[in-house]
């Protein structure tokens, strides 16, 4: 697919936009709380798992001192969720944050608007300015094109920042009902050429929410639209990022990783691959390098449906087959399959990483 190659946005070292990948974000689900060793590993696994950019909401003054530590650890850019108090934005910004995002029209005067363009510019922070569909001013409300009307009400903003020759820029426009979303972004993107963070709004619990979120951003990703995404869940923040992550490579947007293909299950199943898989994953998600992983519930059907597979495993009773390209190349039992699996993958991984 042709990516639309928009205006590059600097967020820290990171770039969202021009020709870089696609990026995945996610936004902290609670307070900061302490910036401790908890906090690190969590910030650390979200990393690992995919994610590029972390988002936490400031809410109040005494948020600045922890965010000014995060920011410090230096572990992914972070972006400062700002409402209603300009002043909380300049503060952000001040201590380091990358990104800020405001809804510029819960910020108040323009002349604070303008403040925290100015602040942004002087230390290279960027903004996002983001529109939902729920907050959309009153006189705005009743449109018959919602989708044109968020559009149009990006592009005033967007009017704004450039009279101070501000272009950091990238843009949200998301709503909870997922065609609105789709067309204010497709109608945002043949007007202008900043950068897009897609995203669904209040799209719910894990499962509604990825088959939304996954249709929609799929279709804009598809058709060229979006540099960096955020699937919201209703649920772990950590789901969010692997959801991103999986969609990514389901549209040949990131390769880094394990493809994993797995069978659900039938009346022939000989191996539990639920059991399997569940033992696994932790593992599995530790793997960066680019290979397709098969756990097939059949040795029957499943070495043979698998055959594309770099490696795979099935079994029968309590034998267990590991094979590669379609053939058994190790016997294993239900007892230590997981420790050989492991072995056998690591084979696969110096090959794919040997030079
Ligand atoms: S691979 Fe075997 S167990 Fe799995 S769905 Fe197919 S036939 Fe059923």
């Amino acid at each position: 697919m042709d990516r639309k190659i928009t205006h590059p946005a600097k967020v820290g070292t990171f770039t969202v936009g021009g020709a870089s990948p696609v990026s995945v974000q996610t936004m902290w689900d609670k307070p900061i709380g302490a910036v401790d060793q908890h906090f690190i590993s969590q910030l650390e696994e979200l990393k690992a798992s995919g994610c590029d950019i972390i988002r936490f909401s400031v809410p109040a003054e005494g948020d600045i001192e922890l965010l000014a530590s995060v920011c410090k650890l230096g572990i992914m850019p972070v972006v400062a969720d700002i409402h209603f108090d300009y002043k909380l934005a300049l503060k952000s910004i001040h201590v380091g944050v990358d990104k800020i995002r405001i809804n510029p029209g819960n910020i108040g005067a323009e002349w604070k608007v303008r403040e925290v363009i100015k602040a942004a510019a002087d230390t290279g922070c960027a903004v996002r300015i983001g529109l939902n569909g729920g907050s959309l001013p009153h006189n705005l409300r009743g449109s018959t094109d919602k989708a044109a009307a968020m559009r149009d009400l990006a592009g005033d903003y967007i009017d704004l920042f450039q009279s101070e020759s501000f272009t950091n820029i990238i843009v949200s426009l998301k709503d909870s009902d997922a065609e609105t979303t789709y067309r204010a972004n497709k109608l945002f993107s043949e007007m202008f050429d900043y950068p897009l963070h897609l995203g669904v709004t209040e799209a719910g619990p894990l499962i509604p929410s990825v088959t939304k979120s996954a249709f929609i951003l799929g279709r804009l990703l598809s058709e060229g639209i979006g540099d960096t995404l955020r699937i919201s869940i209703t649920g772990s923040i950590l789901d969010e990022v692997r959801a991103g992550v999986e969609l990514l490579k389901l549209l040949n947007l990131r390769s880094n990783g394990l493809k994993l293909i797995s069978c659900p299950k039938c009346g022939r199943s000989s191996f539990d691959t639920h059991w399997f898989v569940s033992s696994m994953e932790p593992y599995f998600r530790t793997v960066h390098t680019d290979l397709t992983v098969a756990v097939m519930g059949c040795a029957v059907n499943g070495p043979g449906e698998a055959s594309h597979a770099d490696i795979g495993i099935t079994g029968i009773g309590r034998e267990v087959f590991i094979f590669r390209k379609g053939s058994i190349v190790r016997k294993s039992s239900i007892e230590s399959c997981t420790e050989d699996f492991k072995e056998e993958m690591q084979k696969v991984i110096n090959e794919k990483t040997d030079h």
